[in-house]
């Protein structure tokens, strides 16, 4: 765990309730791995009989409040100023610690990304309580109350579970892509408590002058991936990946050592130290299936490995194993869905 731990303990543990979520919004809506954080905050919250309530923190909130009911949430507190339309860290983790200070929640949990990991460190020393970061299995002792915060630690080959038991709330943060976004129901309300906000101009120290998205594309979000490893040999090996990925729809992925010996950039990594993926069809060229890069891509829907090792990792985990060399076998897959889909064979260079 990380953030200050005061050494006394919580007071009367008992009177904290209830689950938290903070949400992190961009251009008006939920980011998805947000909504992962309801799916799995609820759950939590149903088992000990408890209220989910999730936090806004930005400018016109009503629609994200609105939105938030649909996926599950039971209350939305939320804090409003033109001043919080973009992420700023100060102002933000204020907020989110002068709602845990008023309302005394059990569990706090925020998705683990760029901004939710720089914020719940913040919001964790300002509650004077501790984060147990980047968790990737996550439940709850209904007893006791203890929040049971799982996450990998020795390269991925171990879970360890980490304890909260004296100061609440109990944080977590927990990896994006790992939990499912819960499924939505028009109708489904929530009660909202939005308040209008004065910020403290101390608290804004940056000026946000524009956005320019690193990515057109989430790797996150699509539902083909196919990715390449060591075993393409060359950088030129992701542009005939890039050509079965356009004619299945899909987008491109990439093992670490790819990404390091820049082949291709960093956005396109999965793994433990990139994104988690779950489409409905991962295409792994390439790649020896180290626990590193299982981690990120095993909640596939189908797997399929492209090995010229008969004896490869990856075929463990894979429901098709093509044991042949990728620039045998890929060409042939394109030629094969072209054909399917009645396009004319067109040469494809490797
Ligand atoms: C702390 C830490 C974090 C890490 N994070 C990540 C991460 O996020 N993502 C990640 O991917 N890795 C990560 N790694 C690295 C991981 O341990 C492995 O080293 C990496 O996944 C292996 O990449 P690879 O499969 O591309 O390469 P290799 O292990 O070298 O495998 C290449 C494969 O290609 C096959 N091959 C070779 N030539 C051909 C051919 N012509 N046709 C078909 N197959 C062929 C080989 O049989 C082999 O199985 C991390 C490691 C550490 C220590």
């Amino acid at each position: 765990m990380t953030g200050l731990i005061n050494a006394v303990p919580t007071d009367k543990p008992e009177e904290y309730r209830n689950v938290f979520v903070f949400l992190e919004t961009r251009k008006g809506a939920i980011v998805k791995s947000s909504l992962e954080m309801i799916g799995i905050g609820k759950e939590i919250a149903e088992k000990v009989k408890e209220k989910l309530v999730c936090i806004l923190v930005g400018n016109d909130l009503a629609p994200m409040a609105k939105e938030a009911g649909k996926y599950g949430c039971d209350k939305v507190l939320g804090a409003e100023s033109p001043d919080l339309e973009d992420f700023k860290t100060m102002p933000y983790a204020h907020y989110a610690a002068q709602f845990i200070s008023e309302e005394k929640p059990n569990i706090f949990l925020i998705a683990a990304t760029h901004d939710g990991r720089d914020l719940a460190s913040r919001i964790a020393v300002k509650s004077r309580t501790g984060v147990t970061a980047d968790c990737t299995v996550i439940d709850i002792d209904p007893n006791e109350r203890i929040l049971l915060a799982n996450r990998p630690v020795y390269g991925e080959s171990t879970l360890a579970e980490i304890l909260c038991k004296n100061h609440r709330p109990q944080m977590a943060t927990a990896r994006p892509g790992v939990f499912k976004v819960p499924d939505a129901q028009d109708g489904r309300n929530c009660e909202k408590d939005i308040r209008r906000v004065r910020v403290d101009p101390d608290l804004i120290r940056k000026e946000i002058i524009g956005f320019r998205p690193k990515v057109e594309f989430d790797i996150t979000d699509a539902d083909i991936v196919v990715s390449g490893g060591l075993g393409l040999g060359k950088k030129e090996g992701f542009q005939v990946l890039e050509e079965l990925a356009k004619e299945l729809g899909g987008v491109v992925g990439a093992s670490r050592p790819a990404v390091d010996v820049g082949w291709i950039d960093r956005d396109h990594q999965v793994g433990q130290t990139g994104r988690v993926v779950r489409p409905k069809l991962y295409i792994a060229a390439g790649i020896s299936g180290k626990a590193q890069h299982i981690v990120g891509m095993k909640q596939s829907d189908i797997i399929i490995a492209i090995n010229s090792d008969p004896d490869a990792e990856i075929a463990k985990y894979s429901d098709y194993f093509i044991n042949d060399d990728v620039y045998a076998a890929i060409p042939e897959l394109i030629k094969e869905i072209r054909k399917l889909k009645g396009e004319k064979e067109v040469e494809i260079s490797t």
